[in-house]
Protein backbone atom coordinates (compact mmCIF):
# COMPACT_ATOMS: atom_id res chain seq x y z
CA UNK A 1 0.00 0.00 0.00
CA UNK A 2 1.43 3.29 -0.97
CA UNK A 3 2.05 6.11 1.94
CA UNK A 4 2.25 9.46 1.52
CA UNK A 5 4.71 10.98 3.11
CA UNK A 6 4.81 15.06 3.05
CA UNK A 7 8.97 15.32 3.38
CA UNK A 8 8.69 18.78 2.48
CA UNK A 9 12.33 19.64 3.33
CA UNK A 10 13.70 17.47 0.36
CA UNK A 11 13.78 19.77 -2.70
CA UNK A 12 11.51 18.45 -5.33
CA UNK A 13 13.21 17.78 -8.69
CA UNK A 14 12.58 20.45 -11.59
CA UNK A 15 9.71 19.51 -13.20
CA UNK A 16 10.41 17.32 -16.44
CA UNK A 17 8.55 16.71 -20.12
CA UNK A 18 8.15 13.73 -22.04
CA UNK A 19 10.27 13.71 -24.56
CA UNK A 20 8.82 13.86 -27.82
CA UNK A 21 8.43 10.12 -29.88
CA UNK A 22 11.31 9.94 -32.45
CA UNK A 23 12.39 7.68 -35.01
CA UNK A 24 15.39 5.91 -34.00
CA UNK A 25 16.35 2.57 -35.22
CA UNK A 26 13.59 3.14 -38.00
CA UNK A 27 11.36 2.60 -35.43
CA UNK A 28 8.30 5.14 -34.82
CA UNK A 29 7.30 6.18 -31.50
CA UNK A 30 3.99 7.37 -30.37
CA UNK A 31 2.84 9.14 -27.21
CA UNK A 32 -0.80 8.39 -26.64
CA UNK A 33 -2.29 9.93 -23.34
CA UNK A 34 -4.07 7.30 -20.95
CA UNK A 35 -5.43 11.15 -19.47
CA UNK A 36 -4.00 12.53 -15.94
CA UNK A 37 -5.83 11.03 -12.94
CA UNK A 38 -5.22 11.81 -9.01
CA UNK A 39 -5.04 7.46 -8.14
CA UNK A 40 -3.02 5.06 -10.46
CA UNK A 41 -3.08 1.57 -10.40
CA UNK A 42 -0.14 -0.04 -11.83
CA UNK A 43 0.77 -3.79 -12.43
CA UNK A 44 3.44 -5.52 -14.14
CA UNK A 45 6.53 -7.96 -14.05
CA UNK A 46 10.30 -7.10 -13.21
CA UNK A 47 9.15 -3.14 -13.50
CA UNK A 48 11.88 -0.72 -14.24
CA UNK A 49 11.95 3.23 -13.25
CA UNK A 50 13.88 5.57 -14.96
CA UNK A 51 16.15 2.67 -15.48
CA UNK A 52 16.54 1.09 -12.49
CA UNK A 53 14.82 -2.23 -11.63
CA UNK A 54 12.62 -1.85 -8.39
CA UNK A 55 10.33 -4.98 -8.45
CA UNK A 56 11.44 -8.24 -8.80
CA UNK A 57 8.58 -10.78 -10.24
CA UNK A 58 5.17 -9.08 -9.72
CA UNK A 59 4.47 -5.79 -9.02
CA UNK A 60 1.56 -4.08 -8.09
CA UNK A 61 1.30 -0.33 -7.27
CA UNK A 62 -1.45 2.09 -6.10
CA UNK A 63 -0.28 5.56 -7.06
CA UNK A 64 -1.05 9.02 -5.53
CA UNK A 65 -0.67 11.75 -7.67
CA UNK A 66 -1.68 14.60 -5.11
CA UNK A 67 -0.36 18.16 -4.42
CA UNK A 68 0.52 18.97 -0.92
CA UNK A 69 0.08 22.26 0.54
CA UNK A 70 2.40 23.94 -1.01
CA UNK A 71 1.21 23.41 -4.29
CA UNK A 72 4.16 20.99 -5.26
CA UNK A 73 3.10 18.33 -7.80
CA UNK A 74 5.27 14.58 -7.32
CA UNK A 75 4.56 11.42 -6.20
CA UNK A 76 6.48 8.13 -4.59
CA UNK A 77 6.40 4.66 -5.61
CA UNK A 78 5.86 1.78 -3.02
CA UNK A 79 8.99 1.13 -1.37
CA UNK A 80 10.54 4.35 -2.33
CA UNK A 81 11.34 7.39 -0.35
CA UNK A 82 12.17 9.10 -3.57
CA UNK A 83 9.92 11.55 -4.98
CA UNK A 84 9.04 11.53 -8.59
CA UNK A 85 7.86 14.28 -10.86
CA UNK A 86 8.47 12.54 -13.99
CA UNK A 87 9.16 8.44 -14.20
CA UNK A 88 9.45 6.52 -17.20
CA UNK A 89 8.57 2.51 -16.21
CA UNK A 90 9.22 -0.46 -18.33
CA UNK A 91 9.07 -4.21 -17.62
CA UNK A 92 11.00 -6.97 -19.74
CA UNK A 93 7.46 -8.23 -20.12
CA UNK A 94 6.88 -5.38 -22.70
CA UNK A 95 2.99 -5.11 -21.10
CA UNK A 96 1.97 -3.16 -18.39
CA UNK A 97 -1.54 -2.49 -16.95
CA UNK A 98 -2.65 0.62 -16.08
CA UNK A 99 -6.35 0.66 -14.11
CA UNK A 100 -6.56 -2.96 -15.04
CA UNK A 101 -6.22 -2.15 -18.89
CA UNK A 102 -3.12 -3.69 -20.55
CA UNK A 103 -0.90 -1.85 -23.02
CA UNK A 104 2.18 -2.72 -24.83
CA UNK A 105 5.39 -0.69 -24.84
CA UNK A 106 6.40 2.13 -21.51
CA UNK A 107 4.40 4.09 -19.32
CA UNK A 108 5.25 7.32 -18.37
CA UNK A 109 3.60 9.53 -15.33
CA UNK A 110 4.22 13.19 -14.79
CA UNK A 111 2.55 14.87 -11.88
CA UNK A 112 0.75 18.07 -12.69
CA UNK A 113 -1.51 19.92 -10.64
CA UNK A 114 -4.37 17.88 -11.91
CA UNK A 115 -2.82 14.47 -11.11
CA UNK A 116 -0.61 12.23 -12.60
CA UNK A 117 -0.91 12.70 -16.60
CA UNK A 118 -0.35 9.00 -17.63
CA UNK A 119 1.60 8.50 -21.21
CA UNK A 120 2.16 5.56 -23.21
CA UNK A 121 4.86 5.21 -25.70
CA UNK A 122 4.87 2.38 -28.17
CA UNK A 123 6.08 1.43 -31.69
CA UNK A 124 3.33 2.96 -34.26
CA UNK A 125 2.29 -0.75 -35.44
CA UNK A 126 1.57 -2.07 -31.95
CA UNK A 127 -0.22 1.79 -31.54
CA UNK A 128 -2.27 0.85 -34.42
CA UNK A 129 -2.76 -3.52 -33.11
CA UNK A 130 -4.92 -1.81 -30.31
CA UNK A 131 -6.56 0.46 -32.57
CA UNK A 132 -7.95 -1.07 -35.85
CA UNK A 133 -10.84 -3.51 -34.36
CA UNK A 134 -11.75 -0.36 -32.35
CA UNK A 135 -12.18 2.04 -35.66
CA UNK A 136 -13.62 -0.81 -37.94
CA UNK A 137 -14.69 -4.52 -36.91
CA UNK A 138 -12.44 -7.34 -37.61
CA UNK A 139 -15.28 -9.24 -39.31
CA UNK A 140 -14.54 -6.93 -42.12
CA UNK A 141 -13.07 -7.71 -44.82
CA UNK A 142 -9.27 -7.53 -44.50
CA UNK A 143 -8.32 -5.26 -47.45
CA UNK A 144 -10.88 -2.40 -45.99
CA UNK A 145 -8.83 -3.55 -42.33
CA UNK A 146 -5.99 -3.21 -44.17
CA UNK A 147 -7.22 0.89 -45.67
CA UNK A 148 -7.94 1.28 -42.48
CA UNK A 149 -4.36 0.60 -41.22
CA UNK A 150 -2.61 2.72 -43.76
CA UNK A 151 -5.49 5.55 -42.98
CA UNK A 152 -4.88 5.21 -39.39
CA UNK A 153 -1.27 5.45 -39.38
CA UNK A 154 -0.73 8.56 -41.37
CA UNK A 155 -3.51 10.18 -39.00
CA UNK A 156 -1.32 9.12 -36.32
CA UNK A 157 2.06 10.15 -37.56
CA UNK A 158 0.40 14.22 -38.98
CA UNK A 159 -0.62 14.57 -35.13
CA UNK A 160 2.95 13.26 -34.15
CA UNK A 161 4.45 15.67 -36.17
CA UNK A 162 2.35 18.39 -35.20
CA UNK A 163 2.52 17.76 -31.29
CA UNK A 164 6.24 17.75 -30.60
CA UNK A 165 6.03 20.14 -27.89
CA UNK A 166 2.98 18.77 -26.68
CA UNK A 167 3.35 16.01 -24.12
CA UNK A 168 1.75 13.41 -26.10
CA UNK A 169 0.86 12.83 -29.68
CA UNK A 170 -2.41 11.56 -29.56
CA UNK A 171 -5.81 10.96 -27.61
CA UNK A 172 -7.15 7.17 -27.50
CA UNK A 173 -10.41 8.26 -28.34
CA UNK A 174 -12.60 9.65 -31.20
CA UNK A 175 -10.68 13.16 -30.40
CA UNK A 176 -8.08 11.64 -32.54
CA UNK A 177 -8.59 7.25 -32.62
CA UNK A 178 -10.06 4.81 -30.10
CA UNK A 179 -7.08 2.94 -28.71
CA UNK A 180 -7.44 0.40 -26.10
CA UNK A 181 -4.30 -1.74 -25.84
CA UNK A 182 -4.13 -4.97 -26.02
CA UNK A 183 -7.41 -6.13 -25.29
CA UNK A 184 -8.68 -4.64 -28.34
CA UNK A 185 -6.51 -6.57 -30.28
CA UNK A 186 -7.68 -9.77 -32.42
CA UNK A 187 -5.54 -11.93 -35.11
CA UNK A 188 -7.44 -9.89 -37.92
CA UNK A 189 -6.29 -6.66 -36.79
CA UNK A 190 -2.48 -7.69 -36.73
CA UNK A 191 -2.42 -9.20 -39.81
CA UNK A 192 -3.88 -5.76 -41.30
CA UNK A 193 -1.47 -3.87 -39.75
CA UNK A 194 2.00 -5.94 -40.52
CA UNK A 195 1.06 -6.64 -43.84
CA UNK A 196 0.93 -3.08 -44.01
CA UNK A 197 3.46 -1.88 -42.35
CA UNK A 198 5.13 1.12 -42.89
CA UNK A 199 3.03 2.19 -45.37
CA UNK A 200 1.74 5.68 -45.13
CA UNK A 201 -0.21 8.48 -47.36
CA UNK A 202 1.44 11.02 -48.55
CA UNK A 203 0.70 14.20 -50.31
CA UNK A 204 3.78 16.90 -51.98
CA UNK A 205 6.41 14.46 -49.93
CA UNK A 206 4.39 15.09 -46.60
CA UNK A 207 2.71 12.54 -44.03
CA UNK A 208 -1.52 13.26 -45.27
CA UNK A 209 -3.99 13.90 -42.39
CA UNK A 210 -5.75 10.90 -43.07
CA UNK A 211 -9.33 11.39 -41.86
CA UNK A 212 -11.77 9.09 -41.77
CA UNK A 213 -15.63 8.66 -40.73
CA UNK A 214 -18.20 5.92 -40.05
CA UNK A 215 -20.72 7.23 -43.00
CA UNK A 216 -20.99 9.58 -45.43
CA UNK A 217 -24.07 9.58 -46.40
CA UNK A 218 -24.21 9.05 -50.08
CA UNK A 219 -21.23 12.00 -50.61
CA UNK A 220 -17.69 12.55 -48.54
CA UNK A 221 -17.03 16.37 -47.64
CA UNK A 222 -13.62 18.89 -47.27
CA UNK A 223 -11.91 20.05 -44.17
CA UNK A 224 -13.25 23.43 -45.52
CA UNK A 225 -16.89 22.43 -45.81
CA UNK A 226 -16.72 21.06 -42.36
CA UNK A 227 -14.66 22.90 -40.17
CA UNK A 228 -14.36 25.91 -41.97
CA UNK A 229 -10.15 25.40 -42.82
CA UNK A 230 -8.71 24.85 -45.70
CA UNK A 231 -6.30 21.67 -46.06
CA UNK A 232 -5.19 20.92 -49.24
CA UNK A 233 -5.30 17.59 -50.86
CA UNK A 234 -9.25 17.02 -50.09
CA UNK A 235 -12.05 16.50 -52.62
CA UNK A 236 -15.41 15.48 -52.19
CA UNK A 237 -16.22 12.06 -53.64
CA UNK A 238 -19.61 10.24 -54.55
CA UNK A 239 -20.11 7.09 -52.50
CA UNK A 240 -22.76 4.90 -53.99
CA UNK A 241 -23.80 2.58 -50.98
CA UNK A 242 -26.12 4.70 -49.36
CA UNK A 243 -29.27 3.99 -51.30
CA UNK A 244 -29.78 0.72 -49.18
CA UNK A 245 -31.48 1.09 -45.63
CA UNK A 246 -28.80 -0.55 -43.79
CA UNK A 247 -25.96 1.87 -45.51
CA UNK A 248 -28.15 5.11 -44.79
CA UNK A 249 -27.60 5.08 -41.26
CA UNK A 250 -30.89 7.48 -40.23
CA UNK A 251 -31.38 8.76 -37.01
CA UNK A 252 -33.19 11.29 -35.18
CA UNK A 253 -33.56 12.80 -32.11
CA UNK A 254 -35.99 15.06 -30.71
CA UNK A 255 -34.91 17.46 -28.49
CA UNK A 256 -36.52 21.54 -26.67
CA UNK A 257 -35.31 24.37 -27.42
CA UNK A 258 -34.27 24.89 -23.82
CA UNK A 259 -32.42 21.78 -24.14
CA UNK A 260 -30.62 22.91 -27.54
CA UNK A 261 -29.72 26.18 -25.72
CA UNK A 262 -28.25 24.83 -22.46
CA UNK A 263 -26.46 22.47 -24.86
CA UNK A 264 -24.74 25.70 -27.13
CA UNK A 265 -24.36 27.42 -24.42
CA UNK A 266 -21.83 24.53 -22.79
CA UNK A 267 -19.46 25.40 -25.67
CA UNK A 268 -20.08 28.39 -27.34
CA UNK A 269 -19.61 31.86 -26.04
CA UNK A 270 -21.54 33.71 -28.64
CA UNK A 271 -24.72 31.32 -27.75
CA UNK A 272 -24.69 32.71 -24.04
CA UNK A 273 -26.15 35.77 -25.07
CA UNK A 274 -29.23 34.00 -26.46
CA UNK A 275 -31.69 33.69 -23.29
CA UNK A 276 -34.47 32.05 -25.38
CA UNK A 277 -35.00 30.27 -28.95
CA UNK A 278 -37.86 30.98 -30.67
CA UNK A 279 -36.99 29.04 -34.17
CA UNK A 280 -34.46 27.38 -35.72
CA UNK A 281 -33.25 28.12 -39.53
CA UNK A 282 -30.67 25.45 -41.56
CA UNK A 283 -28.40 26.91 -44.43
CA UNK A 284 -26.69 24.10 -47.03
CA UNK A 285 -23.52 23.76 -47.82
CA UNK A 286 -23.04 25.62 -51.10
CA UNK A 287 -21.16 22.61 -52.83
CA UNK A 288 -21.83 19.73 -51.00
CA UNK A 289 -24.75 17.70 -49.17
CA UNK A 290 -24.74 18.76 -45.40
CA UNK A 291 -25.99 21.38 -43.80
CA UNK A 292 -23.23 24.92 -42.87
CA UNK A 293 -24.78 26.60 -40.70
CA UNK A 294 -27.58 26.92 -37.77
CA UNK A 295 -29.47 30.14 -37.62
CA UNK A 296 -30.86 30.57 -34.01
CA UNK A 297 -33.38 33.12 -33.40
CA UNK A 298 -34.29 33.93 -29.85
CA UNK A 299 -37.60 35.45 -28.74
CA UNK A 300 -35.91 39.17 -28.61
CA UNK A 301 -35.46 38.22 -32.13
CA UNK A 302 -31.82 38.29 -32.16
CA UNK A 303 -30.17 36.03 -34.74
CA UNK A 304 -27.21 34.18 -34.20
CA UNK A 305 -25.50 31.43 -36.83
CA UNK A 306 -23.36 28.30 -35.49
CA UNK A 307 -21.67 26.44 -37.92
CA UNK A 308 -23.16 23.03 -38.52
CA UNK A 309 -20.24 21.08 -36.86
CA UNK A 310 -20.48 22.96 -33.95
CA UNK A 311 -24.23 22.69 -33.20
CA UNK A 312 -23.41 18.87 -33.77
CA UNK A 313 -20.61 18.85 -31.14
CA UNK A 314 -22.64 20.74 -28.75
CA UNK A 315 -25.84 17.69 -29.03
CA UNK A 316 -23.36 15.30 -28.81
CA UNK A 317 -21.59 13.73 -31.70
CA UNK A 318 -23.00 9.83 -31.21
CA UNK A 319 -26.36 11.44 -31.11
CA UNK A 320 -26.82 13.80 -33.71
CA UNK A 321 -24.76 11.75 -35.66
CA UNK A 322 -23.70 13.71 -38.53
CA UNK A 323 -24.85 17.42 -40.35
CA UNK A 324 -26.85 15.72 -42.82
CA UNK A 325 -30.25 16.65 -41.49
CA UNK A 326 -33.49 18.47 -41.45
CA UNK A 327 -35.51 20.43 -38.69
CA UNK A 328 -39.21 19.48 -38.07
CA UNK A 329 -39.98 22.35 -35.53
CA UNK A 330 -43.11 23.00 -33.50
CA UNK A 331 -43.00 26.83 -32.22
CA UNK A 332 -46.04 26.33 -30.29
CA UNK A 333 -44.57 23.51 -28.10
CA UNK A 334 -41.16 24.52 -28.36
CA UNK A 335 -39.67 21.22 -29.79
CA UNK A 336 -37.67 20.01 -32.97
CA UNK A 337 -37.16 16.73 -33.72
CA UNK A 338 -33.48 16.40 -35.88
CA UNK A 339 -33.76 13.88 -39.01
CA UNK A 340 -30.96 12.97 -40.45
CA UNK A 341 -28.77 10.16 -41.84
CA UNK A 342 -24.61 9.44 -42.20
CA UNK A 343 -22.67 9.31 -39.24
CA UNK A 344 -19.22 11.34 -38.64
CA UNK A 345 -18.05 14.48 -40.31
CA UNK A 346 -17.93 13.01 -43.83
CA UNK A 347 -13.94 14.12 -44.70
CA UNK A 348 -12.04 11.28 -46.03
CA UNK A 349 -12.70 7.67 -45.97
CA UNK A 350 -16.05 6.09 -45.62
CA UNK A 351 -15.60 3.50 -43.70
CA UNK A 352 -18.67 1.73 -44.56
CA UNK A 353 -18.00 2.66 -48.22
CA UNK A 354 -14.33 0.73 -47.42
CA UNK A 355 -16.26 -1.90 -46.36
CA UNK A 356 -18.68 -2.24 -49.48
CA UNK A 357 -15.62 -1.93 -52.13
CA UNK A 358 -13.64 -4.38 -50.31
CA UNK A 359 -16.81 -6.96 -50.79
CA UNK A 360 -16.93 -5.98 -54.56
CA UNK A 361 -13.30 -7.22 -54.68
CA UNK A 362 -10.96 -4.05 -54.71
CA UNK A 363 -7.81 -3.85 -52.84
CA UNK A 364 -6.95 -1.86 -50.34
CA UNK A 365 -4.61 0.28 -52.45
CA UNK A 366 -8.14 0.93 -54.81
CA UNK A 367 -10.04 1.92 -51.70
CA UNK A 368 -7.56 4.01 -50.47
CA UNK A 369 -7.23 5.77 -53.67
CA UNK A 370 -10.96 6.18 -54.03
CA UNK A 371 -11.39 7.98 -50.69
CA UNK A 372 -7.94 9.88 -50.55
CA UNK A 373 -7.74 10.39 -54.48
CA UNK A 374 -5.14 13.41 -54.15
CA UNK A 375 -3.06 11.19 -51.49
CA UNK A 376 -0.34 8.18 -52.75
CA UNK A 377 0.59 5.22 -50.69
CA UNK A 378 4.21 5.99 -49.68
CA UNK A 379 6.76 4.31 -47.25
CA UNK A 380 7.67 5.47 -44.01
CA UNK A 381 11.02 7.30 -44.09
ZN1 LIG B 1 -19.90 6.56 -48.00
Amino acid sequence: MFLYILAVFFSVPSYGAIAPATQSNSIQLVRVSLGTHSKVFLNSIDLIANGEKIFEGPAYLDLRCTQNKYGENYFYLPGSQKRYTLVNLQSPSQIISVNKMPYRGTITLQASPEGCLVVNTLPIEQYLFGLINKEMPSSWPMEALKAQAVAARSYALSRIEKRKNLPFDVEPTTADQVYEGVKAETAKARQAVMSTRNQILERTGKVFTAYFHANCGGKTDTPENVWGRKEAGFTSVYCPFHKNKTNKNSWSISLSFDQIGAALRKISSQAKSVIKIARLDTRPEKNGNRQAQVLLSDTSGRQLEIPAAEFRQALGNTKMKSTIFELDQNTKTNEVKIRGQGYGHGVGMCQIGAKQLAILGKTYREILSFYYPLAQISLLK
